[in-house]
C-alpha cells in the first residue's frame, strides 16, 4: 500500500524519510514542496535526487483525494466535486471576491448532514459518515494543487454539521493552522447550535470564529425550520454563546437566513435586535439561495433592505452575505451531493 504524504503528521513524515534510507530533512523539503509550492508529482520536487524520487513514487502518493467534478461561476466561484477513497464524494468551493484579497474555501465536514433544515439541500440528501481531519484538509489540499494558488481563509460552511464532528474539525484546523500556514483568525466554524459542542469549545477557548445559524427569533418558527431547536431552544443557545463569548473573548457571528415572508419581517429584525442586543456579535444576513423541490423563496430586496437597516440601529456589524457561485449551485445551502451516488443512509 502506497503511503499518502499529505495525511502525515510532520514527524510521521520523518519515520518515513527514515525508512526509505533518507535524512528525516527530508521532510522538512517535502511538506513545503506539498504545502507552499503545491507540487502534483513527485517530478516536480527538483531538489529531491532522483534516486529519492524514484523510491517516492514505488512507495507514495501526495494525495488520494480526486476531483470528479469542477465548475466555475461566472462570478469566478469554483466548486469542486472529490472523490475520497472509499468512493463517497463530497462538494467544496472556493470564493474569490474581486474587491478582496481572499481565496476563501468552504469546506465539509461530513458526507451529507443528519440536521434536516427544512430550507437547506444538503439535508434532503440524509447523512452518510464523518469525515476524517485529512479529508477535510485535503479538500484545501486539492484547490491549492489544482489553481496553484494559496488558500487564505476556511470556512466549515459545506456540507455537514462541524460540531457533531468536533474532535476530526478541531484536528483539521490545527492542521490548516500549522501546514496550511491559514491563521485561526482566518477560519470559520458554522453551526446550526449544537450547543454540548459550543460548550466543549467555550472550555478549550477556541480561537477560530464561531458563526451560529440562527434564522428564527421564535422556537415555534425554529422548531419548524431547524429540528435541532427541539433539543436546544433558542433560550438556551443564546445562553451558551453568552457563556462562549465570556470564556473566549471573542465575538461570535449570527447567521440569520431571510426566507421571503417567513422570518423576514419588520416585526421579525425588531425581535431579532431584542434577542441579541446584550450578546458580543455580529450579524451575517443570508437572502436565501433557492434548491430544488423548494417551498421557501426569496426574500423581497426591499424587506432585505428594511431588515438590515433596523439590525444596524443596534451598532453591531452587519453584513450581507454575497451569493457566490448561484449560477453553479454552489451558494450556501445548495450543496447537496446531488452526483453522490453511494449514500446509504445509516
Ligand atoms: N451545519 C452548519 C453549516 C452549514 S451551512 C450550520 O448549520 O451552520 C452554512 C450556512 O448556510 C448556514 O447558516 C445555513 O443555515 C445556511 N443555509 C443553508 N441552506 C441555505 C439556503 N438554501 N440559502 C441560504 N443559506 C442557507
Amino acid at each position: 500500500m502506497k503511503k499518502i504524504l499529505s495525511m502525515m503528521s510532520k514527524s510521521e513524515l520523518e519515520d518515513f524519510c527514515i525508512s526509505l534510507n533518507e535524512s528525516k530533512f527530508r521532510a522538512n523539503q517535502l511538506r513545503k514542496w506539498i504545502f507552499e509550492k503545491f507540487a502534483l508529482s513527485f517530478d516536480e520536487m527538483t531538489d529531491l535526487s532522483k534516486n529519492f524520487r524514484e523510491k517516492l513514487k514505488k512507495n507514495a502518493e501526495i494525495i488520494q483525494t480526486k476531483i470528479k467534478q469542477k465548475q466555475i461561476s461566472i462570478d469566478s466561484t469554483v466548486k469542486y466535486l472529490l472523490e475520497f477513497e472509499d468512493g463517497n464524494l463530497v462538494e467544496t468551493v472556493l470564493m474569490r471576491f474581486d474587491n478582496r484579497e481572499n481565496l476563501t474555501a468552504c469546506v465539509s465536514s461530513q458526507i451529507g448532514c443528519k440536521m434536516g433544515c427544512a430550507f437547506c439541500a444538503t439535508a434532503k440528501r440524509g447523512f452518510v459518515r464523518n469525515l476524517s481531519a485529512y479529508e477535510i484538509a485535503q479538500q484545501v489540499l486539492v484547490i491549492q494543487q489544482d489553481l496553484k494558488v494559496k488558500v487564505t481563509n476556511v470556512v466549515f460552511m459545506g456540507q455537514g454539521e462541524p460540531l457533531l464532528n468536533l474532535e476530526n474539525i478541531l484536528k483539521a484546523i490545527s492542521i490548516f493552522n500549522e501546514d496550511f500556514k491559514i491563521g485561526k483568525r482566518r477560519i470559520t466554524v458554522s453551526t446550526c447550535g449544537v450547543v454540548p459542542g459550543i460548550e466543549n469549545l467555550a472550555k478549550l477557548d477556541f480561537q477560530c470564529t464561531l458563526a451560529v445559524s440562527l434564522h428564527a427569533v421564535s422556537n415555534d418558527l425554529r422548531n419548524k425550520l431547524m429540528p435541532i431547536n427541539k433539543k436546544y431552544p433558542i433560550e438556551v443557545l443564546i445562553d451558551s454563546l453568552q457563556n462562549f463569548v465570556q470564556k473566549t473573548s471573542k465575538r461570535v457571528t449570527i447567521e440569520y437566513v431571510l426566507l421571503g415572508g417567513v422570518n423576514d419581517s419588520v416585526e421579525d429584525a425588531k425581535n431579532l435586535f431584542l434577542l441579541i442586543k446584550n450578546l458580543k456579535c455580529n450579524i451575517n444576513l443570508i437572502p436565501y439561495n433557492p434548491c430544488e423541490n423548494d417551498q421557501f423563496s426569496r426574500p423581497k430586496s426591499i424587506d432585505i433592505q428594511k431588515f438590515k437597516y433596523i439590525l444596524e440601529q443596534s451598532s453591531k456589524k452587519v453584513t450581507l452575505r454575497l451569493e457566490r457561485g448561484k449560477d453553479i449551485d454552489a451558494a450556501c445551502g445548495q450543496l447537496s451531493g446531488k452526483f453522490n451516488k453511494k449514500i446509504s443512509p445509516c
